[in-house]
């Protein structure tokens, strides 16, 4: 079947209408199904407008890689836990920008003008260092490798000469793109470039790089969009990458960083030296807790990562009723960078339906920090930590947290004294108004619900 080419550009603005709309409507997280549903929608015209437009496509191979892919998807959407959508989001960054690099590559010919090898050169630079940026920044997230900084002497120049060799081979494939050599140099160093730009990156600061990479993947599907000719994978690229830089802002301004600080400082490593904190640890049985709870009359809730560990989410909604039926008001701090990746919080939380409404930003809750009866803490750590707002050497100072220490009590939920993601101490755990609650968070919110239930 052949379609006008006014046919296809119309299937495009309309997809690329329906990428907007259904964006707009992922700003708020009552809308975000529907607009994730309407991006889909305007994906799969764009996809049936581009296998229509003649000349593009042999049937065979995209029916393969429709299987192929569809199997993989379906098992991974099935198999995949809900702890680790984080590093399966740091994984389809990295196969966008594999995917881009090889598109540019494919489009590779004799009779390519400057403009089109340029743009060869931006899809396979920037799609290989998110491909391989990715890679790494998914070992961090799974744990699979140390998510410490690495650093060494002449880093900085090492990651020079790699910059400088990549413009240089850049620039001879441009004059000579029959040449495979500079092609394949380009590869390698872009793929290189990938991981030395991301083992430095340690500790709390995954979230920018995370969303930077989200932002790379869309530039660089665009430039495979200009290598190839293609209007509505230029739109999309272009709005990925847009919507990851603002994230990556967000990002940045939630950790009190700015973008250079995160990429060339190191900043986040974590600390060789042995921090001195004070004090110590009250532990607390859950019928204890139920006796401060009960008398309550107002309550915040602050979920972190071990929140979505435990799935604690349903239960935690329970605590919450039962609380409000007491007479309590209870509402919830959510940290921009709580859990593995941006939104994680609320996500959870929509899940067990809370109210939207309950969910107050950093910036709201810790006003009334010092009113809060009680602050429950809920696996979460480094964004509860004070040592950010009060200890000048500590790897995180500077970056805002949710200064529960302010509130008149804290339970600290979790398991042990483990540290949290950026792997340094927490003074919150020895403060004289905080008890630790230790044991699984939904065992542990599981028992304040029976006894408040029983009361
Ligand atoms: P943290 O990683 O700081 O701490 C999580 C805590 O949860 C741990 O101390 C752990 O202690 C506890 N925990 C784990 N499992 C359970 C369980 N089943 N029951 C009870 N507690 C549990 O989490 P935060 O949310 O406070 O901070 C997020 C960190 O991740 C920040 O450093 C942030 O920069 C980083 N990050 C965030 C991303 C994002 O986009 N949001 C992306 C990448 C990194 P224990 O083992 O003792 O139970």
């Amino acid at each position: 079947m052949s379609v006008s080419p006014f046919g296809i550009q119309l299937a495009y603005v309309v997809s690329a209408a329906l990428f907007i709309y259904g964006l707009k409507l992922l700003g708020s997280a009552a809308t975000a199904r529907r607009g994730n549903t309407i991006s889909a929608a305007g994906m799969l015209l764009a996809i049936v407008a581009a296998l229509l437009d003649q000349g593009i496509v042999e049937y065979q191979w995209i029916f393969a890689g429709f299987i192929v892919g569809g199997a993989i998807g379906a098992s991974a959407s099935r198999l995949v836990q809900m702890t680790a959508m984080p590093e399966m989001v740091a994984l389809f960054n990295g196969f966008g920008g594999l995917a881009s690099l090889l598109v540019g590559a494919a489009a590779i010919s004799g009779d390519a003008g400057v403009f089109t090898l340029v743009t060869i050169v931006l899809s396979i630079l920037i799609g290989g260092v998110t491909f391989t940026g990715s890679l790494v920044a998914y070992g961090k997230l799974s744990e699979k490798i140390s998510s410490a900084a690495v650093q060494f002497s002449g880093q900085q120049m090492v990651n020079s000469v790699i910059i400088f060799a990549i413009f240089v081979s850049g620039w001879l494939f441009c004059l000579y793109p029959e040449t495979p050599f500079w092609l394949i140099l380009m590869i390698a160093l872009s793929l290189a470039f990938g991981i030395m730009a991301v083992i430095p990156i340690g500790g709390a600061d995954m979230p920018v790089v995370i969303s930077l990479l989200n932002s790379y993947s869309g530039l660089a599907a665009c430039a495979a969009g200009f290598a190839i000719n293609n209007n509505i994978l230029i739109v999309a690229g272009s709005l990925v990458g847009a919507s990851g830089i603002i994230l990556t802002q967000i990002m940045c301004k939630a950790m009190n960083r700015s973008l250079s600080n995160v990429l060339f400082s190191g900043f986040a490593a974590v600390s060789d030296e042995e921090s001195v904190v004070e004090g110590e640890i009250k532990p607390i049985s859950a019928e204890d807790a139920y006796y401060i709870l009960e008398a309550a009359t107002s309550v915040a809730i602050i979920p972190g990562y071990g929140m979505a560990v435990a799935q604690a989410q349903h239960v935690v909604k329970e605590l919450t009723e039962l609380l409000e039926k007491n007479g309590a008001e209870v509402n919830f701090g959510i940290h921009p960078v709580a859990g593995r990746m941006p939104g994680h919080m609320n996500v959870l939380l929509a899940e067990a339906d809370v109210p939207y409404d309950q969910l107050l930003e950093m910036d709201d809750i810790n006003p009334r920090m010092e009113t809060v009866d009680v602050a429950i803490v809920i696996g979460a750590n480094d964004v509860v930590n004070p040592a950010a707002r009060d200890v000048e050497s500590s790897p995180i100072y500077g970056m805002p947290v949710i200064n529960v220490d302010q509130a008149r009590t804290v339970f600290v939920l979790k398991r042990s004294m483990a540290s949290g993601f950026a792997g340094i101490e927490n003074p919150l755990f020895y403060k004289d108004n905080t008890r630790m609650l230790f044991g699984d968070a939904k065992e542990s919110i599981g028992s304040l619900v029976r006894e408040l239930g029983n009361s």
